[in-house]
């Protein structure tokens, strides 16, 4: 078994790390830095970038860059780019493909196995997603768990004091507060609680919305009807956010911004830390309630916490620790650098999953990691009541059955809704699938027994299986939620993706080919016009149809249509005038 690479399929960022010498590293990505962002974009050329090429040209390229698909994850959000669809799952499944190669570059070997990372409030569809996402990519997906959970494991590499320790995790895009019990080479997660749609993104919304007012009043132009120019307004307002972690204030100077009755509108503005804190305070203050949550659902006091963990990169934020440190009375730690330490902690589950067995510090045990259920799972039943079959926070996995019956007389079937969520009516809940038990034997309401079982893997992916006890047999059924891809989809999926390999191969080839015919094409030119009359007659004739013929394949190649075929005339031709020019270029 070759190496498992952990990763942080992040809003914002990913990364990528791997055990090497019994310690997570962070591998790089190509650009040399230590995430990769989470943006794909398709080129109006064909050509597909993932990270930070496509962040870079997002500005003019906005319609046909993605970023944040993690919001979208197990939604049915479908983007048509070039008459092609694109689910959420094909999205990550490219990004998961850039770190995967990224890792295969830095390992120096093929990479197969990886853990990767999910909010701890992913529910079910959500985290299927994620692992269809990595078969889409070509990973075998060896487990899907919590980032707070891996957060912690990065932490119990380091540290290996029994405690209990709050991982507060404040990304791009999604809140995660739990609570964690760091025991004798046991990870337990007591509790977890967060906001899905809550990060740095939103921070970045409000200075944002500040910019074009502030544009608008000052400089008298909208600007947010120039689509180029609001994109680089999105991105001064975050560089602007990051600044404001390590200075009082910062100044936002936007040349060239837009154009207004014919001038250009050149912005310099000033931003001061206290003005930006007043903008997201509410922001900040709804981190309170998860915390608080996360601390009775753990049945602890803040000050039986021995630990407070910053996670991700929106807790550099000077107002944000000093929340961290109203709610908790505790002085966060920032030992752990919170823009890698998930994927290390995945690293380490990985290299851990493969026998590995990565030694909590100071135990001598294998570190054993108990995840919870994010949220309760119920089936609907009699008035629109969510029963509830599997609490919160159940340490996973784990398998939970109960008897229903029918409530109308001679009723053959029965619709079982699940449901996710912690709401007592089933219509405030998540409906995460629905499905029918057919061919009841016909009996008065409340005779039949019907066997509802709900079966959580250690990834959290769920099942759920129901059993007529009545007619003695058996029905085992799968759910089939909307949101979900269907394995044909997937399969269909992988073979794009597989295919898209293939393509791109032949474009780089082809790219590097018109590169290097034209620097010959250039150099010929130039050496028959420095040879003059010394260059024989036919020889010469010879070397300008030979350079005719590759100039006309080199102008007329198009990289987003170029075919296995044409690459090969190109290649023949190139060798074609590097025969007759031999000795002489
Ligand atoms: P993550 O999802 O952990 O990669 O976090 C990404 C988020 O952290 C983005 O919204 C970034 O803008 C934000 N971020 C990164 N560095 C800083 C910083 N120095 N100050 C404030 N926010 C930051």
């Amino acid at each position: 078994m070759g190496k498992v690479i952990g990763i942080d399929l992040g809003t914002t960022n990913s990364c990528v790390s791997v055990v090497e010498n019994d310690k997570p590293v962070i591998i790089p990505a190509s650009s040399g830095s230590m995430t990769t962002p989470s943006i794909v974009a398709f080129t109006k050329k064909g050509e597909r970038l993932v990270g930070e090429s496509a962040r870079r040209q997002a500005v003019t390229n906005p319609e046909r860059t993605i970023s944040s698909i993690k919001r979208q994850m197990g939604t049915d959000w479908v983007c048509r780019i070039d008459g092609k669809d694109y689910r959420p799952q094909t999205i990550s499944a490219m990004i998961l493909m850039q770190l995967k190669k990224d890792a295969e570059e830095f390992i120096g070997e093929t990479v197969n196995d990886a853990v990767i990372t999910v909010p701890a409030y992913f529910n079910d569809v959500q985290r299927q997603a994620t692992k269809d996402a990595g078969r889409i990519a070509g990973l075998n997906v060896l487990r899907i768990i919590n980032e707070p959970t891996s957060a912690a494991l990065a932490y119990g590499l380091n540290h290996g004091e029994p405690q209990k320790v709050m991982v507060y995790d404040l990304g791009g895009g999604t809140f995660d507060v739990s609570v964690i019990e760091i025991g004798e080479g046991v990870i337990e997660v007591l509790a977890t609680a967060g906001d899905n749609h809550l990060g740095g993104d939103d921070f970045d919304a409000r200075v944002t919305d500040w910019l074009v007012d502030q544009i608008r009043n000052q400089y008298h132009c909208d600007v947010r009807r120039d689509f180029a120019a609001m994109q680089r307004v999105r991105d001064a307002a975050e560089q602007a956010k990051k600044e404001l972690s390590a200075s009082q204030s910062t100044e936002i100077v936007l040349p060239y911004l837009t154009m207004e009755k014919g001038e250009p509108v050149h912005v310099d503005l000033t931003l001061t830390r206290a003005q930006f804190e007043k903008m997201i305070n509410d922001l900040i203050e709804r981190t309170a309630d998860p915390v608080r949550n996360a601390l009775n659902d753990a049945h602890i006091q803040p000050s039986q916490l021995g630990r407070v963990l910053l996670v991700g990169g929106s807790t550099r934020i000077p107002a944000v620790q000093e929340k961290v440190r109203l709610l908790t009375g505790k002085e966060p730690s920032k030992n752990i650098n919170p823009d890698e330490c998930v994927a290390q902690g995945a690293a380490i589950m990985g290299s851990t999953l493969q026998g590995k067995g990565l030694i909590a510090a100071g135990t001598g045990q294998e570190l054993l990691l108990l995840d919870v259920t994010p949220l309760s799972l119920s089936i609907e039943t009699v008035g629109g009541v969510a029963t509830r079959l599997v609490g919160r926070n159940t340490t996973l996995p784990t398998r939970y059955s109960r008897i229903f019956s029918t409530a109308a007389p001679f009723q053959r079937n029965v619709e079982i809704n699940v449901l996710q969520g912690e709401r007592p009516m089933a219509r405030d809940n998540k409906s995460i699938g629905k499905f029918k038990l057919k061919g009841i034997k016909p009996a008065p309401a409340g005779v039949p027994q019907i066997e509802v079982t709900f079966d959580i893997d250690a990834n959290g992916i769920l099942k759920v299986s129901a059993k007529d006890l009545d007619m003695g047999k058996e029905q085992s059924i799968t759910i089939t939620a909307n949101d979900r891809m269907s394995e044909d989809e997937i399969q269909q999926a992988i073979h794009d993706a597989q295919n898209y390999a293939a393509q791109d191969q032949v474009r780089l080839d082809a790219a590097e080919l018109l590169n290097e015919s034209q620097r010959l094409l250039n150099q010929t030119e130039q050496t028959v016009r420095s040879m003059g009359k010394q260059l024989d007659k036919q020889r010469k004739k010879q070397i300008k149809a030979d350079s005719s013929t590759l100039q006309k394949m080199v102008s007329k190649c198009r990289l987003d249509k170029v075919t296995e075929a044409e690459v090969a005339e190109i290649r023949a031709a190139k060798q074609k005038l590097e025969e007759s020019t031999a000795g002489i270029v």
